[in-house]
């Protein structure tokens, strides 16, 4: 099927930051075939034409770092500590969770970051393979690890065994939608021979590596006291660091740390609301990216952040930002957008999407911007940053595919989510 898109506002996400105003995207084979003005011979070259006059197209979201199952513990503990929230709250509820649990939580997950534009996702937990049956469902595109942590030996590779198992299943499947990586949690569940042993597989397969580094504070202190090295040192040491590499977080990192992550090409993900919730702190972000570190963004899990929200974390990146430098200009807008779109598609993995580009897989959200909040029209890029609400996102198109239209998800079944996952929400809590 060819589908034109004719007569909006197209937020290319290119570098030079273009916008066509009366535009037009024709998409054919899952790909953009046209970019450019509108029109009017161009209607009879496509079998759909969707007339999007008031409306503004961009590239779809990618949320960079998130857990999607967790949305089942969604507001089940809030205001606490990382380490209280997470080994007193979070794991024995996770204990819990079964395979069908995960399916309906990251389901779930789906179903609200699909509502909010986002087309691609990158998720590390566990039953992986519920969640890439969900992925599949979806259409969305996604870079699933499952999640990896304990000491090296007997008993506790078989998550590693689990990885490359689904490594083995799912990955480049649904047509390149999904793509696998290698989790390890992080360097204060996961031993150093742990990383190391990870770091060799991942090195052996060709894959990508996701990790929390240096999320907070404490993290770092512990690993130093532990080791004499903070953690990016560490898991440089191990070999996991390299441009395939997706750093969640990196809050409290130094100049050498920031060196490193730079000369090894780490891909770091921003999580503004995770950290801001959990008080760990504003990530030097502004600082990255000037050394030239590519940073995306993500929303983090459900139960920390509380939404996965990508048009709200864009804002607050901006904002916290701005605050923590006491600098307006810091992360304007064309650089959050980035952060939003291209970078995280680059982080991920998928190369061909994040910009709106004659050659680029037709990832393309439509942004309903006839809503007071984005008059008067001056800058309808400024306008979806500061005054957008992701609920204005009303259609949502992936390699050519429309998989929701006028607000509908087309792929999944709404109703049923929400009523499976509470029925399995009170046997958790109960
Ligand atoms: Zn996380």
């Amino acid at each position: 099927m060819s589908l034109l898109l004719k007569d909006g506002c197209i937020i290319t996400c290119d570098e030079a930051g273009s916008v066509i105003k009366q535009g037009a995207i024709g998409i054919k084979e899952g790909l953009i075939d046209y970019l450019g003005t509108y029109r009017e011979d161009l209607d009879e070259k496509y079998n759909r034409v969707i007339d999007v006059k008031g409306k503004a197209i961009m590239p779809g979201f990618v949320n960079a770092h998130n857990h999607g199952a967790m949305t089942m513990f969604r507001n089940y503990a809030d205001d606490l500590k990382l380490m209280d929230w997470l080994f007193n709250k979070i794991f024995p509820l996770e204990d819990k969770l079964t395979a069908e649990g995960a399916y309906w939580g990251s389901s779930l997950a789906m179903l609200e970051m699909i509502k909010g534009g986002t087309t691609a996702y990158c998720d590390m937990y566990m039953f992986m393979d519920k969640t890439a049956e969900a992925v599949m469902q979806s259409g969305m595109k996604a870079s699933l690890g499952r999640g990896l942590q304990g000491e090296s030996g007997e008993g506790m590779d078989y998550r590693i065994s689990e990885a490359l198992e689904l490594y083995k299943v799912f990955h480049k499947s649904g047509n390149g939608r999904i793509r696998v990586n290698l989790a390890p949690h992080s360097v204060y569940t996961c031993s150093p021979a742990y990383l190391e042993k990870v770091a060799k597989t991942a090195e052996e397969i060709g894959a990508s590596v996701q990790i929390h580094l240096s999320e907070t504070g404490d993290e770092v202190r512990n690993c130093v006291e532990k080791y004499k090295m903070s953690p990016v040192k560490l898991i440089d040491k191990a070999g996991l660091l390299n441009e395939r590499t997706i750093a969640a977080h990196c809050v409290a990192v130094d100049d050498e740390d920031m060196e490193i992550l730079k000369t090894r090409k780490v891909n770091v993900v921003h999580n503004p609301s995770s950290n801001m919730k959990l008080a760990s702190g504003a990530a030097p972000i502004k600082a990255m990216a000037d050394m030239g570190i590519n940073i995306a963004l993500g929303t983090d899990g459900a139960s920390s952040n509380n939404n996965l929200d990508m048009l709200e974390e864009m804002r607050t990146a901006t904002y916290l930002q701005k605050v923590f430098l006491k600098d307006p200009t810091a992360i304007p807008v064309d650089q959050v957008l980035a952060m939003a779109t291209v970078n995280g598609a680059r982080a991920l993995g998928f190369n061909n999407t994040g910009e709106i580009r004659e050659g680029m897989a037709a990832d393309l959200i439509i942004i309903n911007t006839e809503k007071p909040w984005y008059y008067p029209k001056y800058n309808t890029k400024s306008a979806i940053v500061y005054s957008g609400n992701s609920t204005d996102v009303e259609c949502v198109i992936i390699g050519g595919r429309i998989i929701m239209e006028k607000g509908e998800i087309l792929t999944l079944d709404e109703e049923k989510i929400l009523y499976e996952v509470q029925r399995i929400a009170e046997k958790l809590s109960s």
